[in-house]
């Protein structure tokens, strides 16, 4: 007998955040936010951008307050502080500081400022558990491997994911504490309330949201979401614990959460 569902997770931008021309989105949003009420379900946003960007799209986008938001690709953990803004969760940042040691992002930036072919991103981009450069496009995988191999001669316990930015071409590397991922901070949060993943829906898009679609949420995957994830998230978890919707964004959140409360 699965658990009924306590929660709806979702990342944000390709996912829960509608389109700024759709109005099915906006319509759909109103939907799921009436959905969260009648079911009292709690609301994560779990989400690659900083704080700072995170409050945008709440108030450009019309989301609801959430519980709770992870942030920065999973290294930070915020809980609403009250009014309009959030707090930095104590408990967590402990987590993570046991995890990297003597290693802060201050001293693994300082550590990679030797090494050639990267540039540090703005410092909007940096956080307390997050160590993000550029390089170019097209030296990506050997920058990757460059960094992975100086953090492991270095022993620092932290690792490094690659990305590109599609519009740019801009490579981006983001250096983490090991382990630590969007799935990380949620199953983290999960641990904390007591709550069995599987009385969770997350729903995401892209690559950075398949360790959190696969880790034992009943995952959902939006009409939009790439190619790739969605047939990863199809390959590594059972038929019942994921649902792949055919619309897009917020639209296809709306049908995965209806398909699970019907569950
Ligand atoms: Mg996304």
């Amino acid at each position: 007998m699965p658990h009924s569902l306590t929660t709806l997770a979702s990342d944000l931008d390709g996912t829960l955040l509608p389109s700024a021309e759709n109005d099915t989105h906006k319509s759909d949003l109103v939907t799921v936010k009436s959905l969260i009420e009648r079911h009292s379900l709690n609301l994560l946003y779990v989400t690659g951008r900083s704080p700072q960007l995170l409050e945008e799209a709440i108030s450009q986008g019309g989301l609801p307050r959430p519980t709770m938001a992870v942030c920065d690709v999973g290294s930070t953990l915020l809980e609403p502080d009250g009014g309009v803004g959030f707090n930095p969760v104590d408990s967590y940042e402990h987590t993570l500081s046991r995890i990297v040691g003597d290693f802060s992002a201050d001293s693994v930036r300082s550590l990679c400022k030797e090494l050639p072919g990267i540039r540090p991103q703005e410092q909007h981009k940096q956080a307390p558990f997050k160590v993000s450069f550029y390089c170019e496009g097209h030296e990506l995988p050997v920058r990757a491997q460059l960094i992975s191999e100086r953090l492991a001669e270095w022993r620092a316990p932290w690792r490094v994911v690659a990305s590109r930015d599609p519009e740019t071409n801009t490579g981006l590397l983001d250096l983490l504490p090991t382990g630590v991922s969007k799935a990380f901070a949620l199953s983290w949060w999960c641990q904390q309330q007591s709550l069995s993943l599987t009385s969770v829906a997350f729903a995401g898009d892209s690559g950075n949201d398949l360790a959190a679609l696969t880790c034992g949420c009943r995952a959902i995957v939006v009409g939009n979401a790439d190619p790739q994830t969605r047939e990863a998230v199809i390959s590594a978890t059972p038929p019942d614990q994921h649902y792949i919707a055919t619309r897009t964004a917020t639209s296809g959140v709306l049908e995965g959460l209806q398909h699970w409360l019907a569950d």
